[in-house]
């Protein structure tokens, strides 16, 4: 389980830019190949955010779908796996995005 980690990071990024205000809601953008379980995110976060100016503030999820080029045509493919195949045939993909867990917007009280 990395979402712990993941978390930590997660609330230490807000934290710091709450800068002691309460925050609200929080949402978060979480790339779909970043194998982040939403239940374990939430879970975690519950738990990072005691006592802290998080604590109590709604967790919205945003998620990002995987991008990546086709090395054939220059096709952009979108994934829901870390691997797939472009409408060309080809699946020489590489990976643009995806993997990303970042803090999108907040809002404080
Ligand atoms: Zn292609």
């Amino acid at each position: 389980m990395h979402e712990l980690g993941l978390t930590m990071e997660i609330v230490e990024i807000a934290v710091e830019r709450a800068q002691g205000r309460s925050v609200k809601k929080l949402r978060v953008e979480v790339g779909k190949l970043a194998a982040v379980v939403p239940d374990s995110l939430r879970f975690c976060f519950d738990l990072c955010a005691k006592g802290t100016v998080l604590e109590g503030a709604e967790l919205v999820l945003d998620w990002v779908p995987g991008r990546a080029r086709c090395g054939s045509c220059g096709a952009d493919v979108f994934l829901k796996v870390p691997y797939g195949q472009c409408t060309c045939g080809h699946s020489d993909l590489t990976l643009l995005s995806g993997h990303e867990l970042i803090v999108a917007d907040m809002e404080v009280v």
